[in-house]
């Protein structure tokens, strides 16, 4: 019951005890291993469980090891509003800061120009709202998800409930067929049911 029975690298390992981070919690423990495998993963938490970091940590964990050093978008991870994506996108920081991965994050209300810039340098990992990653995608040539190797989408009752479903589908299609998704959502009604499969290939399926 500790990180370092997770198989976890030492530069994430130095970012779990910088942040305070003894043993994980239960949906840590539980997903972190087989998110690592590569599998999909339907996931019920709610915000406090450390959602963030169990599908941060095996993410970033495949990043490292990525075969080749592609310059392109490899993780996109979806949130219903601009404040959560803020604190994942903080999270990831915090989690990647003894890596080379670099981070961005699209979000509404922020300057396009700089978001479309940051977007240019190619950065490993986006965390964005599904209506301003839409955009992006939609305005720039050299922006696209063709190298996405994992896709997360965080708190998905919300993310329908706000109703970015169509966002949600045209995001998924411009995705490669070859990739790990996770979903996480704190209720499990039959809209995330049909996003689940719609998204997803025999995930799964966690509680915590
Ligand atoms: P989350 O559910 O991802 O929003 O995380 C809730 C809070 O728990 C955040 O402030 C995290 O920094 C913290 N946290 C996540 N994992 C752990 C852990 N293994 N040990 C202690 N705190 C944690």
């Amino acid at each position: 019951n500790s990180f370092l029975e997770l198989n976890l690298s030492r530069p994430l390992l130095r970012a779990c005890e910088a942040l305070g981070y003894t043993k994980p919690t239960p949906i840590q423990a539980a997903c972190i291993p087989i998110a690592l495998t590569g599998r999909d993963i339907c996931g019920s938490a709610i915000t406090g469980s450390g959602k963030t970091a169990a599908f941060s940590l095996p993410t970033l964990e495949r990043l490292l090891f990525r075969p080749k050093r592609v310059q392109a978008i490899r993780v996109l991870v979806l949130t219903p509003t601009r404040e959560l994506a803020v604190q994942v996108h903080s999270m990831m920081e915090k989690l990647a800061q003894f890596t080379d991965i670099r981070c961005c994050l699209i979000v509404g209300g922020l300057s396009s120009k700089m978001q479309e810039t940051a977007l240019r340098s190619m950065p490993d990992v986006v965390v964005a709202t599904p209506g301003r990653m839409i955009d992006h995608l939609r305005n720039s040539m050299s922006v696209d998800l063709e190298d996405l190797a994992v896709l997360i989408l965080d708190e998905a009752d919300r993310l329908l409930e706000l109703g970015f479903n169509a966002e949600i589908r045209e995001l998924v299609r411009l995705c490669p067929k070859r990739r790990q998704t996770m979903l996480f959502s704190a209720t499990m009604t039959e809209e995330v049911d049909e996003l689940v499969k719609l998204s997803m290939t025999k995930p799964m399926r966690l509680a915590a």
